[in-house]
């Protein structure tokens, strides 16, 4: 049986990793979101939790739970330098709202655009490269030191995360997705519930929202984010694509 207590998953290897996650799954895979961040937060990993949040369409959900267990968890924010500028001002807005203690923003080295994107067009060239260089280089720096991380993510937001588990391997880290279960009917009632502030894109036909260059409006019946690089094969930033094996965001 492989131990529950993964105080020092950096000391360990992925194998040990992927079989601590197997066991998690089996004992805890169906409790509810907000017991999955505290059994996270307070019991497997005290001091090595984090979420990482966007900010984006749906982000308040999650942010409001982990805020409802503890808000001091870090919350680490990723600011790619081509962001909306209304998710910028909903960061500050649900900040002060939920009392939200230790959000961390995070932004691309400044030498690495420099020497990549000067003209700010990798977007367009490059986009792995662009996402790699302004969302998960910065996210692994923010990292250090933590072996558990909090998304956001949802089975039914397209067909790459349809098998979503709670608990799931991430190199020599675990990503905890206390969503994954929730349907856009679960996550409206709570927002409501708590009277949670909606991103002001949503409204405007947006239901997820990345960065300006690579997030467009969708229609009905399309998936929720069919507007994230419309026209390429790409579907995600990088950061989550091990785990889906075929391609975060948050
Ligand atoms: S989403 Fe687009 S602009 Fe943002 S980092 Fe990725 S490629 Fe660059």
């Amino acid at each position: 049986m492989v131990p529950l207590d993964a105080r020092a998953l950096s000391e360990t290897d992925e194998a040990v990793v992927a079989d601590r996650v197997a066991a998690l799954n089996a004992r805890f895979g169906q409790v509810d979101a907000r017991d999955a961040i505290a059994l996270t937060s307070l019991e497997l990993f005290p001091g090595r939790n984090a979420l990482v949040s966007s900010f984006g369409a749906d982000s308040a959900v999650l942010l409001h739970l982990v805020a409802d267990v503890d808000p001091s968890i870090p919350v680490i924010f990723l600011d790619t330098g081509r962001l909306f500028a209304e998710t910028i001002e909903y960061r500050t807005r649900l900040t002060e709202q939920l009392g939200l203690t230790d959000v961390r923003t995070v932004t691309p080295d400044p030498a690495r655009l420099a020497e990549n994107d000067p003209h700010r067009a990798l977007w367009m060239t490059n986009p792995d490269l662009c996402c790699h260089i302004r969302k998960a280089e910065p996210l692994e720096r923010a990292l250090e030191g933590i072996d558990a991380w909090f998304t956001g993510r949802k089975r039914f937001q397209n067909a790459q995360r349809a098998t979503l588990r709670l608990f799931e391997a991430d190199g020599k880290r675990i990503k905890v997705n206390p969503l994954a279960s929730w349907s856009i009917v679960d996550l409206k009632a709570y927002a409501e519930r708590h009277d949670l502030p909606e991103h002001p894109l949503v409204a405007k036909g947006y239901p997820s929202i990345g960065c300006v260059p690579c997030t467009s409006r969708v229609a009905v019946g399309e998936d929720q984010r069919a507007g994230r690089w419309r026209g390429l094969s790409k579907t995600e930033c990088g950061i989550h694509v091990p785990a889906e094996a075929d391609g975060s965001g948050i």
